[in-house]
């Protein structure tokens, strides 16, 4: 918790991109999730030099879930999704173990931040040093992505090898420690932006995953009040396999229901001009509230397993 306040203080303190809060906020957020009962844990240190943290709510026995956020520098809205099911899962309590990483990309994040309070405009998707934490991950990795994505601004590479980022390691240390206590997570929830879309392994492999995880896929779309669809990944553009992600590893490694969700279907708006220009309202509505209502009930349903 100490490495925490010091991560807050190295921070800089702006009222953020309204509605959304600035990063600074959300690390104060993260200390009283921590006042509230929730045990941080620290994950290492990012490549650039940041305490990237978990916090684990609930009990430290059982089965567990991964709930995890912000991979992608710009997708704030993912990570707003996160903020508000981790709030009810402290105020109402769980059965199980939810491990929750709120900012994977931390040090991406930190630079949107920064893009924001100083009026600067780019795309941001990968970390700082170039690498796509979402195609790190040991299962399908490949050592690069399609040649389109080498040339597109932001996007980033797959890093020197699997799990080659301090981030994506720290996750699996943590998680492998979890697996060596005899306990299994066999739930596990990524959230992204945008499209309005639950996605489903695998993205690395052609073939059908497990049929529990386009169940599990169907049951939240049809608890959310909004329209979401539900694709594979690898069928979602035909002949596209996206090697390294996050589902697919957790999914192969521990066995659990892992999904992916687009959350919302980003800011732009044909109306207003300046959203065209501005690569953060691409990602994230103007205003997050009324998706976070439509999404929360359903999702934490799925990371608690309660019915
Ligand atoms: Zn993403």
């Amino acid at each position: 918790v100490e490495s925490l306040d010091r991560l807050i203080a190295a921070t800089p303190e702006w009222e953020g991109p309204h509605p959304y809060r600035s990063l600074r906020a959300r690390l104060r957020l993260q200390s009283e999730w921590v006042d509230r009962g929730a045990r941080p844990v620290t994950l290492g240190a990012t490549r650039g030099g940041r305490d990237l943290f978990a916090f684990r709510i609930g009990p430290s026995t059982g089965v567990a879930t991964v709930l995890m956020a912000g991979i992608h520098a710009l997708e704030w809205i993912g990570v707003e999704v996160l903020e508000r099911l981790v709030a009810e899962i402290l105020a109402q309590g769980t059965d199980r173990e939810i491990i929750v990483v709120p900012i994977v990309n931390l040090d991406g994040f930190a630079l949107v931040d920064d893009d924001l309070r100083t009026g600067r405009r780019a795309i941001r998707r990968a970390t700082p040093s170039g690498v796509d934490l979402n195609r790190n991950w040991p299962t399908f990795h490949a050592s690069a992505t399609s040649l389109v994505t080498r040339f597109l601004p932001g996007i980033g590479g797959t890093g020197s090898g699997p799990a080659s980022e301090p981030e994506v390691a720290g996750i699996l240390r943590l998680l492998d420690a979890v697996v060596d206590e005899g306990r299994t997570i066999d739930r596990a929830l990524s959230l992204h932006s945008f499209g309005r879309m639950i996605l489903v392994p695998w993205g690395g492999r052609l073939g059908r995953p497990d049929a529990a995880l386009f169940a599990a896929a169907r049951a939240i779309q049809s608890a959310i009040p909004l329209w979401y669809g539900v694709r594979q990944i690898s069928w979602w553009l035909p002949g596209h396999r996206v090697p390294g992600m996050e589902v697919d590893h957790l999914h192969a490694r521990y066995g659990a229901v892992a999904l992916l969700v687009e959350c919302s279907l980003g800011g732009i708006s044909p109306f207003r001009l300046g959203s065209w220009l501005h690569p953060f309202r691409w990602y994230n509505p103007p205003d997050p509230s009324r998706e976070i209502e439509a999404l929360a009930p359903a999702l934490r349903q799925f990371v608690t397993a309660s019915h």
